[in-house]
């Protein structure tokens, strides 16, 4: 009997795609059961984080710090997108599913490259007005022979992972409110887990579960309070507790005041807690938006709740009375560490306030937390309950005085997943290191279409003196940091000219992988960050890699392409350490591989050729204003882009006012993703817009070499 068991697993082995051989019928057959015990499968990358501890870690370990000079390019696959590529694949029994830009999904041969299959969920390109940040999609689920994906537009879609055919789809969000899905699912226990964003422009934050089978609605949690009555959610035993944490009055009432849950799950399957990070509040202007020294829960917490019911268990709130996009959707990771001799199972986070945390898993307890980054805000947190003592002055919306905040809103750390290594015991950050100048707004106007922050963005703009600009471009940059959490300590960093580098995966042959904004894709010692290995995409690296065998060869994965959070609103800053095009791929390597990529897309000079400036300082004033409300977030600050979308400074359409009007108002170019203002802005406003762009083209065209180009 032995023999033909082993026969049967000979021929697993060697064909990953004939299944019927695993004794599984048909691809992408994953269950609860092979989710935890992923350990006993180390080839497979079945769920976003690999396992439900979402720690990365994946023990293969043929590429490993003697070997991975060898490394090299497997095979590529060109994408069919132009915007920022944001996802980890997953690898399941000899398939690669990988979700890109506008939510669509791609199944490959993990051995070849050969599609097998694309799907693409039409968007309505035109709903892209309503991402903060990029078009982009963090990843897939797969579960029972489906493959699972949030599309842009708030669908969760359930795709048959023989074909790329739909299975069912169904509707999570508010359509009449700008909602959209950025992050991957997580399926526990036959229920597909997705939040949601949009708490910049305004909404309520809430987690949603639906039946992996047929999509039907099992249950929802909302992070904010109802102020009209009960939900009928599972979020109701905590009504009261919300109501009691936020001011009777404030602009919350109206926008649902944020808290969504856009990006990190994670699940402990022997304590049997989800795991969810909400967001920052809307908007960010706590005075604004809940006037007083409220906490606002469950804002900017890490929230535990029974998967089967949405029941709440426990929360830990980071950032009490959130005010600068403090969010704590940042990776959760789950793990037993050493702590003081003791055995202890924690959560671990680095959320965008720039200190690391680490919780008991079972109550949510505060162990030990300290500032991975410099911050400012704080200066410290209370050793018993982990709350943070905050600087007065850093709550400019109630001073009524800007305060400049490190961590900036982009976050010490952001989306980027991080990774944590058992052998080394250290985790690795992907960092940003920036600051941010916090101007309060006076009233509170919700806008359609645009940012509704509370926080002027056009007197916050990058300034036009060349000096202080050069200072405010020296203090912004990016880091990967190997931290000790039972220490909390830094092990070894490696500088980044940028922020908004890739996120990590780690291995058992003692490697750290990591992509940067600039283009360089390379492998670093896990023990003391020596690097081993590198090569050049030609565009800049956001995603986080991953790796998984197939017929005992070792493959690295990782999606490549500029765009994302530090690509479109932070402009000249957004540029700095990357500012490459996008060029969307999938990349493979594996040991003596040797295809070889194509020559990187060639950058054509540009001049600036605007018409002469003649629109009243009045005008120009208003456009300006205008713009970083409602353009600026896209296009960059002071109309500066990284790159990504067009920089309106040299378009065709500053000449040609008919042009302006047919894509600002009548949405000529809705279906690349640029949205019609009309029914958000008077046509004196883009009139005005108009104007502005003229006249900052003229000042950087007269600046000259001092000016961003
Ligand atoms: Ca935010």
């Amino acid at each position: 009997m032995r023999w033909m068991r082993m026969a049967a697993l000979a021929l697993c082995l060697a064909a990953p795609l004939g299944l019927a051989a695993c004794g599984r019928s048909g691809p992408a057959k994953v269950d609860a059961a092979r989710l935890a015990g992923a350990e006993s499968e180390p080839g497979q990358w079945m769920s976003y984080g690999r396992t439900y501890d979402e720690q990365r870690f994946s023990p293969l370990s043929r590429i490993n710090s003697d070997t991975v000079s060898r490394l090299g390019l497997a095979w590529f696959a060109d994408l069919d997108t132009a915007r920022g590529q944001e996802a980890t694949p997953i690898m399941v029994d000899g398939a690669l599913y990988v979700s890109t830009a506008w939510s669509m999904v791609k199944a490959y041969d993990a051995r070849t490259g050969r599609e097998l299959w694309s799907f693409d969920p039409q968007v309505n390109r035109a709903w892209g007005v309503h991402a903060c940040c990029d078009v982009v999609n963090r990843g897939v689920a797969v579960w029972n022979g489906r493959v699972y994906v949030g599309a842009l537009d708030g669908r969760l879609i359930a795709i048959d992972a023989r074909d790329g055919t739909k299975v069912w789809e169904t509707q999570t969000v508010d359509t009449s409110k700008p909602y959209t899905i950025t992050g991957a699912p997580r399926i526990v226990k036959g229920l597909v887990i997705i939040g949601n964003g949009g708490a910049e422009l305004g909404v309520r934050g809430y987690v949603s579960a639906y039946d992996a089978n047929d999509g039907t609605l099992k249950w929802r949690f909302y992070t904010t309070p109802n102020p009209n009555g009960p939900d009928n959610a599972a979020s109701d035993s905590q009504r009261d507790r919300m109501l009691a944490s936020w001011s009777p009055q404030g602009a919350w009432r109206e926008t649902g005041g944020g808290g969504t849950v856009w990006d990190s799950m994670a699940y402990d399957p022997t304590l049997d807690l989800l795991y969810i990070g909400v967001g920052n509040g809307a908007p960010w202007n706590k005075q604004l938006r809940s006037p007083g020294d409220s906490d606002d829960l469950f804002l900017s917490s890490i929230v535990a709740l029974k998967p089967e019911t949405g029941e709440y268990v426990w929360h830990f709130q980071e950032t009490p009375g959130e005010t600068w996009d403090y969010t704590a959707t940042q990776h959760i990771m789950v793990a037993t560490l050493n702590i003081s001799g003791q055995e202890r199972r924690v959560i671990m986070h680095a959320p965008k306030n720039g200190y690391f945390y680490v919780l008991d898993a079972a109550t949510g307890a505060f162990i030990q937390g300290k500032n991975y980054v410099p911050v400012n805000w704080a200066t410290g947190l209370d050793p018993q309950t982990g709350r943070p003592n905050v600087v007065p002055a850093a709550r400019f919306a109630q001073t009524g005085v800007p305060f400049v905040a490190t961590p900036g809103p982009g976050g010490a750390h952001n989306w980027q997943p991080m990774s944590f290594n058992p052998a080394t015991g250290l985790v690795y950050i992907p960092v940003n290191l920036t600051a941010f100048p916090y101007i309060p707004e006076r009233t509170f106007t919700e806008r359609r279409q645009a940012f509704n922050t509370g926080v002027d963005f056009a007197a916050g703009a990058m300034p036009r003196d060349p000096a202080v600009r050069a200072g405010a471009m020296a203090n912004t940059q990016g880091a990967l940091i190997a931290w000790n959490p039972a220490t909390q300590t830094e092990a070894w960093r490696v500088a980044r000219d940028g922020p908004g580098n890739g996120g990590t995966l780690t291995t058992a042959g003692g490697l750290v992988f990591q992509g940067t904004a600039a283009g360089e894709f390379a492998a670093y010692r896990a023990d003391n960050g020596r690097k081993v290995w590198s090569m050049q995409a030609h565009t800049g690296i956001i995603a986080a890699p991953m790796t998984y065998d197939v017929g005992g060869t070792q493959y690295v994965a990782q999606l490549v392409g500029s765009g994302g959070t530090f690509a479109l609103p932070p402009g000249e800053i957004g540029r700095k350490g990357g500012g490459l095009p996008n060029v969307s791929r999938l990349l493979v390597f594996a040991l003596d591989g040797n295809a070889t990529l194509p020559a990187p897309p060639p950058v054509a000079a540009r001049t600036l050729n605007p018409p002469p400036s003649t629109a009243r300082p009045q005008v120009v004033a208003l456009g300006r204003q205008r713009y970083a409300q409602y353009c600026g977030v896209c296009h960059g600050d002071a109309a500066v882009t990284s790159g990504l979308l067009p920089d309106l400074r040299y378009s065709a359409a500053l000449n040609d006012a008919a042009l302006w009007n047919g894509i600002v108002r009548e949405g000529q170019l809705a279906s690349n993703g640029m949205a019609s203002f009309a029914d958000a802005l008077p046509q004196t406003d883009t009139d005005a817009v108009h104007a502005y762009l003229i006249w900052q083209a003229n000042e950087d065209k007269r600046a000259g070499a001092a000016a961003p180009q």
